[in-house]
């Protein structure tokens, strides 16, 4: 959930199209939660987990701004 407050705080959108570069300078278009070191979901997955949000699901097609490109 996007407005969720740590979402919030790390401004985290679903898509990450719609991440305000303005606001959010580091962030690039090919950047996505699919490609972060921290999701855990499996290649393919729609969605998974990522340690900064416990318990919820981050969408593959997400941002937010603790990127981490995936070595
Ligand atoms: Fe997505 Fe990575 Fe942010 Fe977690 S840390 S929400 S996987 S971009």
């Amino acid at each position: 959930d996007e407005k969720d407050g740590q979402a919030a705080a790390l401004g985290y959108k679903a898509d990450t199209t719609k991440v305000d570069n303005k606001k959010f300078t580091s962030h690039k278009p090919d950047q996505n939660c699919a490609n972060c070191a921290l999701f855990q979901g499996k290649a393919g997955d729609k969605a998974g987990g990522c340690p900064l949000f416990a318990g919820k699901q981050a969408a593959a097609a997400g941002w937010c701004s603790a990127y981490a490109k995936k070595a």
